[in-house]
């Protein structure tokens, strides 16, 4: 073989493992899990005929068809209308390992005039720093979306983020018991909208 053509396959060796490089070191897929909230004859949180059960179901399979990431992986806790327990729910979670548990829910009160989105991380978690970080990244990404109100995160000992041996935070959507958060929460494009966000925030989750 000519000198020539030996430097000219030596590049084109060169070349392909430039290419060939970055597909060997591509990232890890995240596996999130989703946790639509109540079930079954656990309606959760309810106003005339609207159910918290239903409203988290519909947003959480919304964050599941929108994500083309093949990186991110979405797993749900509950895919029908069914009865779940919490102990269930973080069985199920904990077998999976999960990067990352969004369990999400409506809030309401007997104040009317109380409104907007609330982010829940536990301070009995391990996980509590890392879940605190990624509240407010979802905060962020929630509040790009101008009909909703984000307010900072809290602290409470609930189950969901208690238990779960992976970062969690629980995801009050709103209040069923405010006329304008209703709206919002039940409507079609919203709840895309919401879910839109969600899986723009899990793209940008390294
Ligand atoms: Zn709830």
């Amino acid at each position: 073989m000519k000198k020539t053509s030996l430097l000219f396959l030596a590049l084109i060796a060169l070349i392909s493992s430039a290419f060939i490089k970055p597909m060997a070191n591509e990232p890890k897929p995240i596996t999130v899990v989703i946790d639509a909230g109540h079930g079954g004859s656990d309606f959760g949180a309810t106003s005339n005929g609207t159910y918290e059960k239903v409203i988290v179901s519909q947003i959480a399979e919304k964050v599941k068809s929108l994500n083309v990431n093949k990186n991110i992986i979405v797993k749900l806790t509950r895919t029908s209308d069914e009865l779940m327990t919490l102990d269930k729910r973080t069985e199920y979670i904990n077998a999976i390992k999960p990067d990352l548990v969004l369990s999400l829910h409506v809030n309401s009160s007997t104040n009317h005039a109380k409104s907007g989105v609330e982010f829940y991380v536990s301070d009995k978690s391990p996980f509590f720093e890392k879940s605190s970080e990624i509240a407010r990244k979802l905060n962020l990404a929630l509040a790009k979306n101008n009909s909703l109100k984000v307010s900072d995160t809290k602290t409470a000992p609930f189950h969901i983020i208690k238990k779960s041996e992976a970062p969690a935070v629980i995801v009050e959507l709103g209040y069923l018991t405010n006329d304008y958060d209703k709206k919002y929460l039940t409507d079609d494009n919203e709840q895309n909208e919401i879910a839109k966000n969600i899986v723009f925030f899990l793209s940008e989750l390294k």
